[in-house]
């Protein structure tokens, strides 16, 4: 187990202007009966506190369709069938409503406003898209006003979605380098062998092991929280997993108070570009290629770009300007980039004989994986 050290966490809080807090249905939804926002007036509080730190705030929450669960009567709740895509959509246009009229209402007793930002996957891998969803949310913190973001689930059907909150989140964080991620869960940390860890610089194997599934009601669990922390840790940016039973523990996480599972880079040198960040949080990939030792070895240790002549096979067809897998020779994603070709361009150049110094991929567009 690593040593914790509580004025490192709080260094790490400190030094980020942005705080994205994502909060899970799980934590949400016993709360929100109508006569018990109190806990959404704690959460307005916090977040109100940390404005006043200078910290602009994006809420990612869930709680759409569960919220819409609850809105249901009896005899409608038994026909409902949360697989069924058709009764998922509603569920959520119903649940999204509810949910942001009890933000709004908390937050406006804190003299602070929200806004509505729904999201598909397609916002994030276009680079337009995204940088379009950049400028919104730009805007909105210049404004003080707090995103909440939520994925557009009323309309999302299965090629267009992102699939969980945790995921959204942690690429929300990516946009800014100097961003810090709360992830407020029904657990208070990480557990690895009954035991909650306090700080992780490194997603070892056994941790991804050990990190399970959702649980009942939940979409990700603490796999898709464990792949978040991994990216971010990759591009030196920091996280928390805690409990968001009571919305108060963000004044402890502030002051870097050892409530949860913290994970910090090891250095606050970002490799990463904002471009390469942007590539590394695209789980979607639009393509997949196979390559051989040499280019493997080339583009790992020499931090190299990835040429034609190192394509074995084309796995899944792209188009240029695509974020496509790389695949090693065992089928295992090494690396994850933007590619300068389509697959059609590429497969003639592979069967050419004469040199180019065409690339599929340059270096500055590849990021290991
Ligand atoms: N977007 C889903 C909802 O609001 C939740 C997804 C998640 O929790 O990861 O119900």
């Amino acid at each position: 187990m690593e040593a914790f050290n509580e004025q490192e966490a709080k260094m790490w809080f400190r030094k980020s202007d942005r705080i994205i807090i994502k909060i899970g249905t799980n934590v949400l939804t016993p709360h929100t009966t109508k006569y018990n926002p109190t806990y959404f007036e704690k959460l307005a509080a916090s977040i109100s506190f940390l404005q006043q730190q200078k910290k602009k705030v994006i809420l990612v929450s869930s709680g759409a369709v569960g919220l819409g669960l609850k809105s249901l009567s009896d005899t409608l709740l038994k026909k409902v069938h949360k697989q069924n895509l058709a009764h998922r959509q509603a569920l959520a246009s119903l649940g999204q409503n509810k949910l942001m009229s009890l933000y709004s209402d908390a937050f406006e007793k804190q003299g602070l406003f929200v806004a509505q930002v729904l999201v598909s996957r397609k916002d994030f891998l276009n680079r337009d898209h995204y940088h379009n969803l950049k400028n919104v949310l730009e805007t909105l913190l210049s404004w003080n006003v707090v995103p909440i973001i939520n994925e557009n689930d009323a309309v999302s059907t299965e090629e267009l979605r992102l699939g969980d909150n945790d995921t959204l989140s942690a690429h929300i964080t990516a946009m800014h380098w100097s961003s810090f991620l709360i992830m407020l869960t029904s657990i208070d940390g990480f557990y690895l062998n009954k035991k909650r860890l306090l700080v992780v610089r490194t997603i070892q194997e056994k941790i991804e092991k050990a990190a399970r599934g959702p649980e009942a009601g939940g979409i990700g669990g603490m796999k898709t929280k464990i792949k978040a922390a991994k990216k971010l840790l990759q591009s030196a940016q920091a996280m928390v997993i805690a409990s968001g039973e009571n919305p108060d523990i963000l004044y402890d996480i502030a002051e870097g108070k050892a409530v949860g599972t913290y994970f910090l880079p090891k250095s606050d040198k970002g490799e990463l570009t904002a471009k390469q960040r942007w590539i590394l949080h695209n789980r979607h990939t639009e393509g997949a290629v196979l390559i051989d030792k040499g280019a493997e070895k080339a583009i790992l240790e020499k931090r190299a770009s990835l040429l034609p002549v190192g394509v074995k096979q084309v796995i899944q067809p792209f188009e240029k300007n695509a974020i496509i897998n790389v695949l090693n020779q065992d089928q295992k994603k090494v690396a994850r980039g933007l590619t300068k070709i389509s697959s059609a361009a590429l497969e003639k150049k592979m069967n050419q004989k004469k040199k180019s110094n065409i690339e599929l991929i340059h270096r500055d567009d590849l990021v290991l994986l």
